[in-house]
């Protein structure tokens, strides 16, 4: 799971910012830190420390082995589970694939690969060591009972136990590339080559000297630890590691990435030997127990060392902390300076130090309490003035110091905070009462304050000199430049308000400024300002000095530690083509002595020649090299995932990726195992198929999800150093979770293919039922337009017919009259009689309407009884009857004669009584005319004759003036 090169790289960049130091790390100069019981150790007997593959430190204790990710320690003891048969643990060995061994105090032995156990057969008593040799056999060095050997047949499983020393106790094993067992025993060394068990002879006679330890240096020797002294087989050569140590008994021995030895003690504490020199760390310098157990070097580098009375790690810092303890006069250094000949001079509250590569030598003006140094500058002749805070200026020449200016001959101030030579030789003085300009031969002195001129106030902490030969002051109250003795002051407080100016950085071009709101930026070409403070993403507000450095970037030192921002970033801000600024930072934890940066008094931050970089702190000088110092984020971290659960319950993370259905609560705890900045570290995850983007985690290493929808999800997770790049974990954990049979695909398949035809059967219903309606709707229509066709026949036929009679009325008679007029083909001549009642009003009166319309009824019944050959009759009016007649003359009028008998002989017998009436008639004939109109008015006109003449008569006009 993890990437054993992240490791390689993080440890060959650290050996390449260590080598670079000339000033050897001493014992002394390592970071240390110190954990116990009282940190959540188990106990405080570090039996053996191991680091498995996948970052994680172990430590082995008689209460059970703890596994530390560099937060806390997660303990394992006697459990099932594991395997762990007892808590009391001694061995711990990692093997490759990721494995660990544990051995146990009554002989327990289990295997840890990943985050599965591999219980093994029991060792019957304590087991002291576990080695896994070239062919993956496992041999095993167990207390009072020897060394055996058990043969690999697969993974996480032995057999064939072969005992090879017996009857006393095997401490330690180690393997060398040919193949040959070194044992560690209670009686001596012994070495088994092709199953031939040999001892070993050490020179001093003492062939079964009690041996601790042994292991392997890189060069494929052997070290052995005994009870007397350390020792190295050289080609089969036994020497003492260290004269010194021949009667001391040793007991452990590594040696680390450097080729430094590393050696604990039964009861004098830690060695380290560097070649032939020796340094010894016991519990006066902070080793919590000087009973040493175990010595383990982690990937990151550091030595680890555990004791009888808990854990100490000794850690390479970038920065080294030079202070009192090495010979400075004093912790509170103020100025720092590189002299000619690239010496440090350090100033501080307690004098002036030069630091050489090889010594510290304190500087000490004749007949003169320590000075307290606030400002150093070199000087074109080779000499260095010296400001102070109460003694003015001095001179150091050839190493004497000697007075060179003070109140009496004219400083306005005995505080001297910052000291400049310009070009031409002027010396320039910053005290608290202005600034001092003295002409080359100190002949003349010019004072610059703010009451005789722009200066903006008297309190001048810094000075420079930009390639104008403008001569730049920093004060209490803003910074300006003096130029031909003209001062310009800056209006810097339109940039947040910034006052104090504690340093500058000149460039060509350009005159950086550090304030008291952040780096301020003067260009020269146009007189512009520019900011980077907190609104550009400085964290904080006050920076006393700003240095370049030759890798590109910007160093700014503060009460909190330094603080680097790349250089053209800083530029691009300025320019405002960026907004936000990327910064690093460094502090106690990074070796500086302190993180309070002192300022106020200049240089308090220097680069010497050779690109190394000096702070003056409150406590000491810290020196660093930027071009080695490489970017925190190229140090890549291994990640793991510590423990998943789903509902609270922890599954295994190499296994289970299968999340039951209904599953509310699921939790990713993970680890970056990187020890040495743990607490800063930074995470963000994401949860592909949830998650769009990365969520920031802080330091918070548990990430949570609840209610997630069933499906396949991906966890991946990255951290990072404070501000560096994120690196993420070459590894995601992925996981199902699986849906509740209703939300199964499968089942989802089903009830959608069920939706679909339910879906198609509504459809294809609905479309039925909208035909079955068409089709009644067409009946309808059809029954309808029947009907209607019926009506409309019906109210043809009533619109041509007379209700009361059903004769055809005046209207079908026109049409029938002019259609017989209009027959080209008829030349057939017709008559036309309309028949009128007589005195019909009479009826009428003396009866009743009623029986006045059962009369006409009767008559047109008489009319129409085919008696008299009439062919049509109609109802012309209200009780007169028009009737058509082929023929004409007299045989007509003859026809219509008998009618009127007939009609006057009949008895019409109505609901009221028996009535006869009578009947005129006018007759005129086709012959006489074609025009309809005209035939009409002649039947009318011979009508009117028949009434004229007595009625009960019948007339034709057809013959002139006949009547009967
Ligand atoms: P004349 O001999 O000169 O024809 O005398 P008349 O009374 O028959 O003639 P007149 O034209 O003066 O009167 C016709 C009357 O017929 C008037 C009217 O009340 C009556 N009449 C017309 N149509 C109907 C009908 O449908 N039913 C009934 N009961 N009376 C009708
Ligand atoms: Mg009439
Ligand atoms: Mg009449």
């Amino acid at each position: 799971m993890v990437n054993r090169r992240l490791f390689l790289l993080a440890i060959t960049f650290l050996l390449h910012v260590f080598a670079s130091f000339s000033y050897a790390l001493t014992l002394s100069d390592y970071f240390t830190d110190t954990w116990t019981s009282n940190n959540g150790l188990p106990h405080n007997s570090i039996n053996a420390i191991a680091q498995t593959d996948d970052g994680y430190l172990w430590f082995a204790t008689w209460e059970g082995v703890a596994q530390y990710n560099g937060r806390e320690f997660k303990l394992f003891d006697r459990n099932a589970a594991t395997g762990i048969r007892d808590s009391g643990t001694r061995a711990l060995v990692a093997a490759p694939d990721n494995q660990l061994w544990i051995g146990g105090a009554r002989g327990s032995l289990t295997l840890r690969e990943g985050y599965d156990w591999y219980p093994q057969d029991s060792a019957q008593s304590l087991v002291n060591h576990v080695l896994i040799d070239q062919q993956k056999n496992a041999w095993f060095a167990i207390q009072g009972k020897g060394v055996f050997k058990r043969t690999y047949i697969a993974p996480h499983q032995y057999q064939d136990e072969q005992a090879f020393i017996t009857g006393i106790s095997g401490y330690r094993l180690t393997q060398t590339a040919n193949g040959d067992i070194y044992a560690a025993t209670s009686k001596g060394l012994y070495r088994i080559r092709d199953d031939q068990v040999q001892l070993i002879h050490f020179p001093n006679g003492r062939h079964t000297l009690h041996v601790m330890h042994v292991s392997m240096d890189q060069q494929g020797r052997l070290l052995i630890a005994t009870e007397a002294g350390a020792w190295r087989m050289d080609n089969g050569k036994l020497s003492l590691v260290h004269a010194s140590l021949a009667h001391e008994p040793i007991s452990v021995i590594e040696e680390d990435q450097n080729g430094q030895l590393w050696l604990g003690t039964i009861s004098t504490g830690l060695i380290r030997i560097t070649g032939q020199s020796l340094e010894r760390m016991s519990t006066a310098e902070g080793l919590p127990n000087n009973r040493v157990i175990s010595i383990f070097q982690d990937f990151e580098g550091s030595i680890w060392v555990g004791t009888n009375g808990g854990i100490l790690r000794l850690r390479e810092a970038p920065f080294i902390s030079i202070s009192k303890k090495d010979g400075l006069s004093g912790n509170f250094v103020r100025t720092v300076m590189p002299n000619q000949d690239n010496h440090l001079l350090v100033g501080s509250d307690a004098g002036l130090d030069l630091i050489s590569e090889t010594e510290i030598h304190s500087l000490k003006a004749p007949q003169s309490e320590p000075l307290s140094v606030l400002s150093l500058e070199s000087l074109a002749n080779g000499n260095t003035l010296v400001g102070t805070y109460v003694h003015g200026v001095y001179q150091l020449s050839d190493n004497q110091l000697t007075p060179f200016l003070s109140t009496e001959s004219g400083l306005p101030a005995a505080e001297v905070r910052a000291i400049l030579q310009d070009k031409q030789g002027g010396l320039w003085f910053g005290t608290p009462a202005g600034l001092a300009h003295y002409s080359p031969s100190l002949t003349q002195m010019t004072l610059y304050t703010k009451s005789n001129s722009a200066l903006p106030d008297d309190y001048v902490v810094a000075l420079a000199e930009d390639e104008l030969g403008r001569v730049w002051f920093g004060t209490g109250i803003g910074a300006g430049y003096i130029e031909d003795g003209q001062v310009t002051a800056l209006a810097l407080e339109q940039y947040e308000q910034a006052e104090f100016s504690f340093g500058f950085q000149v460039e060509p071009g350009f005159v950086w400024i550090a304030t008291d709101r952040g780096l301020i930026r003067f260009r020269q070409s146009d007189q512009s300002l520019a900011i980077i403070g907190r609104p550009q993403g400085l964290p904080i507000d006050k920076f006393f000095q700003v240095v370049k450095d030759r890798s590109g970037s910007f160093w700014l030192s503060s009460n909190r530690g330094l603080w680097r921002i790349p250089y053209d970033q800083a530029h691009a801000v300025a320019d405002g083509k960026q907004s936000h600024i990327r910064f690093d930072h460094f502090g106690r934890s990074d070796g500086m002595g302190s993180s309070q940066a002192n300022g106020g008094s200049n240089p308090a931050m220097s680069i010497t020649d050779s690109g190394q970089m000096f702070i003056a702190t409150a406590h000491g000088v810290s020196k660093v090299t930027p071009n080695h110092l490489k970017q925190p984020d190229q140090i890549l971290l291994p990640l793991v995932i510590e423990d998943v659960s789903f509902d609270n319950q922890s599954v295994n993370p190499a296994s289970q990726h299968q999340v039951p259905a209904g599953t509310d609560l699921i939790r990713i705890t993970y680890a970056g195992l990187g020890y040495s900045m743990q607490n800063h570290l930074e995470y963000r995850t994401q949860l592909i198929g949830f998650e769009d983007e990365w969520i920031n985690r802080g330091n918070h290493n548990v990430a949570e999800y609840t209610n997630l929808p069933p499906g396949s999800y991906q966890f991946r997770v990255a951290a990072r150093y404070p501000y560096g790049q994120w690196n993420e974990a070459d590894f995601q954990y992925a996981f199902h979770i699986e849906p509740f049979w209703w939300q199964r695909s499968d089942i989802r398949l089903i009830l959608s293919f069920m939706a679909l035809l339910t879906l198609g059967a509504i459809i294809y219903l609905r479309l039925y039922a909208l035909k079955q309606r068409e089709r009644q709707l067409q009946q309808q229509v059809q029954l309808q337009t029947r009907e209607l066709r019926k009506q409309s026949a019906e109210f043809e036929r009533l619109s041509n017919e007379d209700a009361l009679t059903g004769l055809a009325n005046r209207r079908a008679f026109d049409r029938a009259l002019q259609a017989r007029l209009s027959q080209p083909t008829s030349d057939t001549c017709f008559s036309l009689a309309i028949v009128d009642i007589d005195h019909f009003k009479r009826i009428n009166d003396s009866f009743s309407h009623l029986t006045g319309d059962q009369v006409i009824k009767a008559l047109s019944k008489l009319l129409t009884d085919n008696k008299h050959g009439i062919e049509m009759v109609a109802r012309w009016g209200g009780e007169e009857f028009a009737c058509i007649t082929s023929g004409e003359g007299s045989s007509i009028t003859e026809r219509f004669e008998r009618l009127r008998e007939a009609i006057a002989k009949t008895t019409i017998t109505t609901d009221q009584a028996d009535i006869h009436i009578t009947v005129s008639v006018g007759i005129a004939s086709s012959h006489q005319t074609h025009n309809y109109k005209t035939l009409l008015q002649l039947a009318d006109k011979a009508l009117y004759q028949a009434k004229q003449n007595g009625r009960n008569i019948v007339v034709s006009l057809s013959q002139d003036n006949a009547s009967s």
